[in-house]
């Protein structure tokens, strides 16, 4: 389970964001989180912070806008609207340790396809091992979560390339001045999503082939080069076919100011009857097994043992939050005896039990754990965790803390055979 492969993430910032009246969507604040730092949570943020939260994922590449004809490539000019390097750094939330994936910034090109293409060049010009597989995103698209994100990763390592397929709701028509052309069959067409999943080199060698075309379409025609709107288009000439996976009905793009509301969440923490709840595991150590906790991965010799994926502290979590509302337990919901909970992804169950408990009309006030184990040492990994419990969640990391403990050498925790958690949930109940 230790040995999955690298990916690196591409995300697409470098449009005009002309329907948002000029203010670069990605780098507006988005629903009202915040990370970790108590700073607003913007649109790139949070895609950021989703794919950041993904073990594997080891290099984030973000695209910005080119500065604009004129400017001598150097930068924007007074009055001109700041869009450039040190703007998207500013958006981007803190994410402070060496335990972060590596962060790399790319101007962007005149089209989409030519972003994409240099953000592939910064990848391959980058020292160390060549990731899987590269997944490519919008980042106008913040609520993409973990398993869309895994389950598109795993399409494309077995077929080569994948996308997220959305079915319509309304039916599609083909047009042609003014009239309807054909009658398209709705179960037969979807909506392409992002991310979009490819195998490297292959999706590098695509783009390279696609960037050549161009600049010879270029010099032989005036208006240049075929618009590319995804990559699953260029992997579709210059590649092969992409496989589907379902996408995510949450997994929006961002196109107009009203967009940025939250699809469907409560705001947290306003108000109500407040209800406090407790939860606690143990799981021993052995060789292995993955050490997790709060669904991110952390390199160790040892890991969680267990039923489930073992990770301890989201089973306090979801305890907690049980416990709080009066909902039952995490054995009563999940039981272990089942052989659907069998290496089950913990961070689902929670997703699954906080959807249980929202549903009783509770909100979160905060969350805290305490994580008790010899080694290794917590710290380097707290906003990974805050940032992943927070997306699963979906509130702000800044509602959330984790601390490591040791247990000073007393007991099976002290000689480094077992991590304890503990967690500590305040509700709001509104109904009551
Ligand atoms: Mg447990």
């Amino acid at each position: 389970m230790n040995d999955q492969p690298r990916i690196a993430v591409i995300i697409t910032a470098a449009g005009a964001s002309r329907r948002m009246g000029g203010v670069k969507k990605e780098y507006r604040a988005l629903d009202g989180r915040h990370d970790a730092a108590g700073k607003p949570l913007t649109v790139i943020g949070a895609s950021f912070l989703a794919f950041a939260a993904v073990p594997g994922v080891d290099a984030i590449v973000i695209t910005y806008p080119p500065a604009p004809a004129g400017t001598g490539g150097s930068g924007y000019g007074h009055g001109a609207p700041a869009h450039g390097e040190e703007a998207l750094r500013a958006a981007l939330p803190a994410i402070p340790d060496r335990a972060s994936p590596a962060l790399i910034t790319v101007p962007g090109g005149e089209t989409r396809r030519e972003s994409v293409h240099r953000a592939l060049e910064a990848l391959a010009a980058r020292d160390g091992p060549a990731p899987g597989a590269v997944l490519i995103h919008d980042g106008a698209r913040p609520w993409v979560d973990r398993d869309l994100i895994e389950r598109v990763t795993g399409a494309a390592l077995r077929h080569g390339a994948a996308i997220p397929l959305s079915p319509l709701s309304e039916t599609p028509k083909e047009h042609e001045g003014g009239f309807i052309k054909t009658h398209l069959k709705r179960d037969r067409i979807g909506a392409a999503q992002t991310p979009q999943a490819f195998i490297w080199p292959d999706i590098l060698e695509a783009h390279r082939a696609a960037h050549r075309a161009a600049q010879s379409a270029a010099q032989q025609t005036a208006d240049g080069e075929n618009r590319y709107t995804d990559d699953a288009e260029v992997w579709g000439i210059y590649g092969g076919a992409a496989a589907i996976v379902p996408g995510s009905p949450r997994n929006r793009k961002i196109t107009f100011p009203e967009d940025l509301a939250a699809p469907g969440a409560e705001r947290d923490g306003e108000g109500g009857v407040p209800r406090v709840g407790t939860g606690r595991d143990i799981h021993p150590l052995v060789a292995g097994r993955r050490f997790l906790l709060g669904g991110v991965v952390i390199p160790f010799t040892r890991g969680e043992a267990g039923h489930s994926d073992g990770d301890a502290l989201t089973h306090a979590v979801i305890d907690a939050l049980l416990g709080a509302a009066a909902a039952g337990d995490i054995g009563e919901l999940f039981p272990d005896r089942d052989a659907r909970y069998r290496d089950a992804d913990s961070m689902e169950l929670l997703k699954t039990a906080w959807r249980a408990v929202r549903a009783r009309g509770f909100t979160l006030g905060n969350l805290d754990c305490v994580v008790i184990c010899e080694a290794p040492k917590i710290l380097p990994w707290r906003e990974h965790i805050r940032a992943s419990l927070a997306l699963a969640l979906e509130t702000d990391a800044a509602r959330i803390f984790v601390k490591g403990k040791t247990n000073e050498g007393f007991g099976q925790t002290g000689q480094g055979r077992a991590v304890e958690t503990l967690a500590t949930a305040l509700l709001f109940a509104k109904n009551s």
